[in-house]
């Protein structure tokens, strides 16, 4: 009697446990376009080809191995090329990924997106949708009819790491080359080689072979711990920000055309710390009594800008980026202003997030 309990009990646990070994996690793919879903003339046109061509089904077709690690489905959002992104495209992207996400029955997202602003649109993700679900952007440095396309694996690491329990809760990613980025702190680094992204903070982790290695967290707020819900964002445009680039030699025509254009923050990306040339100066100040909020990032890829170093930013009103470089400072800064016209505020914003 004993013995036939004992054979159903180990029985019943052993289907128990080759069962939730089987199941998989259900992930989406969204597609949006970029390199990832380009094609070139020739197999050695590796970076002289149209992207966005290829739409989602025959991505997904072209990595059959994807459907080992979850169950997959793909959606077609957009078929762009990233650098023609706007705030229209973003915050429905936003929106459909926020979707996405409150459904039970989905695990994990991917987005395969250019990779000009990829990080950008990562970014935007990690600040203002609310969930503790794996989202994934992904993208590639070769068209998908190069030798030795990128695109494939990157996809297929991509939705492993949308799929794997272990990244739930660690925020927004991005998965390049066998590294998965924090969105906040990764940047497009290198215009033609497979390695193109890089955090001067290192990676998060690594994936190999269909399985996450981690190595740090990040300690900033994201996804659930984000004050900024895209629930809460109504209509098609954020507002106005632009960026304006420091060199010396400088005509401060710029910073004046883009506040007249309404931009209610200019980010300047400046020299060094974020320096601002002397003749800058007084623009600066005039337009920031007008209630444009003055941003300090860098043009300086690595390092980030000291508050009050270089130029008194508490005498003058002004805010730093952080380490946000001058493109990820334009969607916070825009973010921000949804909620406040205070400078202070918006600085507490840009140490918090
Ligand atoms: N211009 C392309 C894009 O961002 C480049 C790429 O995907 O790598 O869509």
């Amino acid at each position: 009697m004993m013995k036939k309990t004992l054979t159903a009990l180990t029985l019943s646990l052993g289907l128990v446990l080759s069962f939730s070994s089987y199941a998989k996690n259900n992930v989406v793919v969204v597609a949006t376009g970029g390199t990832i879903a380009g094609a070139g003339a020739s197999s050695t046109n590796s970076a002289t080809y149209t992207a966005a061509k290829v739409p989602v089904d025959d991505l997904l077709n072209a990595v059959p191995q994807i459907k080992d690690l979850a169950n997959v489905r793909g959606v077609q959002a957009l078929q762009v090329a990233s650098e023609s992104i706007t705030d229209k495209e973003l915050l429905s992207l936003a929106r459909q990924v926020n979707d996405l996400v409150k459904k039970p029955d989905v695990n994990g997202v991917v987005i395969t997106h250019g990779t000009d602003t990829l990080e950008e649109t990562a970014f935007f993700l990690n600040l203002v949708v609310h969930t503790d679900k794996p989202i994934v952007l992904v993208g590639s440095m070769r068209p998908s009819t190069a030798l030795s396309a990128d695109g494939p694996l990157n996809l297929y690491s991509a939705v492993a790491l949308a799929a794997d329990d272990s990244a739930k809760g660690k925020g927004t990613f991005i998965l390049m080359n066998d590294s998965i980025f924090a969105a906040r702190d990764v940047s497009k680094t290198i215009n033609l080689h497979t390695n193109a992204f890089v955090s001067q903070w290192g990676a998060l982790g690594t994936l190999i072979e269909g399985k996450s290695y981690w190595f740090r967290q990040s300690v900033k707020r994201f996804n659930n711990r984000s004050e900024f819900n895209i629930e809460n964002i109504k209509g098609d445009a954020l507002p106005l920000v632009q960026i304006v680039y420091g060199s010396g030699n400088m005509l401060p025509d710029a910073y004046t055309a883009y506040a007249k254009a309404g931009a209610k923050a200019i980010i300047h990306a400046g020299t060094g710390n974020g320096s601002v040339a002397k003749n800058i100066v007084p623009t600066l100040n005039q337009l920031q009594q007008q209630g444009v909020q003055i941003i300090r990032s860098s043009r300086v890829p690595q390092g980030f800008v000291l508050r009050n170093a270089e130029q008194p930013d508490d005498k003058y009103g002004w805010v730093v980026a952080h380490d946000l470089n001058p493109q990820k400072a334009k969607l916070l800064a825009a973010l921000a202003l949804t909620k406040t016209k205070d400078a202070k505020e918006i600085q507490r914003m840009f140490w918090e997030y």
